[in-house]
């Protein structure tokens, strides 16, 4: 049987800024499908890992090995997009003055990685495509409506539509909860968990009910390695997890 190559994994990764350790000796395997929730106290490193992970910041040691064979570290931001690894910064950028609609149909004809400019003829398929994601985000009552009267909340679901409508294999997500309501954060756990299986995500999160309500893998990072593994009701017993979320 072949062996279970984890699709990413990084191997003794460490990052410097100025003589400070921000990644220290970090190594982590994520499985192909996998939801992965990092957590960790501010100045963890977890900005900074999702920054390696993407090409945006090289790291001084170590290895991001992509299902198996493809060093990370050798490509640039561009070429790991287009390898299908797809970020979501914390705050919402879809195209405010365009329909909700038009953004996924921006998104969908955009080579990935890159900032759509203009769209052409729409073809059948590119408009069932079109529904898919807009059902799949719950926002097809909205789809002839402006982004930019969108709730908060909505629009990172269109933005996360919009990383799907670029079909990446891996999705990292940062913070998506943030500034949302408590109805919105368990709707966005639901459409996380959806996507889960057929795409690898990785939710970098602090608010602890949206990582309960993800269910899943749980990572903690600290000092810019893990510290702990499992499940969020293992690392959250764990004293010395504890110990670093009050500061002790
Ligand atoms: P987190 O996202 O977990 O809060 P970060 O990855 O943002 O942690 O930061 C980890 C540490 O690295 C912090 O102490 C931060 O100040 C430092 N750091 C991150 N990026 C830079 C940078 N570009 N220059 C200097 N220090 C940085």
């Amino acid at each position: 049987a072949p062996l279970n190559v984890a699709q990413l994994y990084l191997d003794g990764v460490c990052r410097s800024f100025d003589g400070f350790k921000a990644i220290n000796g970090l190594s982590l395997a994520v499985e192909k499908g996998e939801l992965r929730a990092v957590i960790g106290p501010n100045g963890a490193g977890k900005t900074t890992m999702m920054d390696i992970i993407t090409g945006k910041t090289r790291p001084d040691e170590g290895k991001v090995v992509w299902n198996g064979d493809t060093d990370l570290t050798r490509i640039d931001e561009a070429g790991v997009a287009r390898l299908g690894i797809g970020r979501k910064f914390q705050k919402p950028t879809v195209f405010e003055t365009h329909s909700v609609e038009d953004n996924i149909r921006l998104a969908l004809k955009a080579p990935r990685g890159v900032f759509p400019v203009l769209f052409d003829r729409r073809s059948a398929e590119e408009n069932r495509r079109v529904t898919e994601y807009l059902d799949r985000i719950r926002l097809t009552h909205l789809r002839a409506e402006t982004a930019a009267n969108l709730s908060h909340g909505q629009k990172q679901w269109l933005e996360i539509g919009m990383l799907l409508a670029q079909e990446p294999q891996l999705l990292l997500v940062d913070e998506p909860a943030a500034g949302m309501t408590d109805a919105e954060t368990m709707e966005t756990a639901e459409l996380l968990k959806s996507i889960a299986g057929e795409r690898t995500v990785i939710v970098v999160e602090h608010d602890m009910d949206f990582v309960r309500a993800l269910n899943c893998r749980v990572t903690v990072l600290h000092q810019g390695s893990v510290l702990a593994e499992g499940s969020l009701d293992h690392v959250s017993a764990r004293e010395d997890v504890i110990e670093v979320y009050l500061g002790r």
